[in-house]
């Protein structure tokens, strides 16, 4: 099996820019923050304070998170639930970065997502893939934009789907997120030391892909 990790900050474009790579190179793409989100949903709807580390560890054995690979993408269900469409709001994003900064959480995890690259050729995308998930993977990509790009990016998405949009507050949530995710403890964000960067402010969408597509048939 051949594993990508693909690792870097909130909104950079790694999932669309990680799937479309992925369409093109055969290769089953992996959203690891998807899985997360799912976590972080269910605390949410417990009633449970997600930086409450001992109340979040008691729920994980009650959570069931199961995927599905369709042709729209990677299909999220919780406790046999389709919650694709609901674990992309704000809430649940700020929810997810504390929750993933609780170690029991990220060990819960980690099984998971290391069967998936056992089974299938696979681009990973999350913040610790290469350094904890799948230290062995055969190329790793750490995948940036400026935070003013992301939060221009997002902005974009937003609009496009006809739903209201802050710059100001979204720049505000990327930089705090970004803190939270590269300060943590456990499994913190920074590039593997065997890392390709790849910065793609001021790219278009299909550069990206371009690029990274690239940099996978190298080493192919
Ligand atoms: O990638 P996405 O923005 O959907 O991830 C949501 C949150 O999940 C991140 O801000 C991060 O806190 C967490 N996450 C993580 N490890 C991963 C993937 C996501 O900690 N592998």
């Amino acid at each position: 099996m051949f594993a990508v990790a693909i690792d870097g900050p909130a909104g950079a474009g790694k999932s669309s820019v990680a799937k479309a790579a992925a369409k093109e190179l055969g290769f089953v793409y992996v959203d690891t923050g998807a899985i997360y989100r799912t976590i972080a949903l269910y605390v949410l709807r417990q009633g449970v304070d997600p930086h409450d580390a001992a109340g979040v560890e008691a729920l994980l054995p009650q959570i069931q998170v199961g995927m599905e690979y369709t042709e729209q993408g990677q299909k999220m269900l919780l406790n046999g639930e389709d919650v694709t469409g609901l674990i992309r709001t704000p809430e649940v994003s700020m929810a997810t970065s504390a929750c993933s900064a609780i170690p029991a959480v990220r060990a819960y995890l980690l099984q998971l997502q290391r069967d998936l690259a056992e089974k299938n050729n696979v681009l990973m995308d999350g913040r610790d893939i290469g350094t904890v998930v799948l230290p062995h993977a055969q190329l790793k990509i750490f995948l940036t934009a400026s935070p003013e790009e992301r939060a221009r990016r997002r902005v974009g998405q937003l609009e496009e789907a006809g739903q209201k949009a802050d710059y100001q507050s979204i720049l505000r949530d990327i930089v705090q997120r970004d803190y939270q995710d590269s300060h943590r403890e456990t499994a913190p964000l920074r590039p593997a030391e065997d890392s390709v960067l790849l910065d793609t402010t001021g790219n278009v969408f299909e550069q990206s892909v371009a690029q990274l597509v690239a940099l996978v048939r190298e080493k192919l």
